[in-house]
């Protein structure tokens, strides 16, 4: 599962790991609540999941 880094469009805060292939492109902001729904998540910063991959943080499944 992929996690990603959304600006919000309305106070342009940035929210971090979000699951949006889970919550079908949307994300609700941490700063202002708003509702954002994403049509691309290829527009969106995508961050690659190292830190999961290898030595202290156990990875989360949501399966
Ligand atoms: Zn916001």
């Amino acid at each position: 599962m992929k996690q990603y880094d959304v600006k919000c469009p309305v106070c342009g805060h940035v929210n971090h790991n979000l699951f949006l292939e889970e919550t079908d492109g949307w994300m609700e902001c941490e700063e202002c609540s708003s509702m954002t729904r994403l049509n691309r998540f290829g527009e969106t910063i995508r961050i690659p999941i190292i830190a999961v991959n290898g030595h202290c943080k156990p990875a989360v499944l949501h399966a």
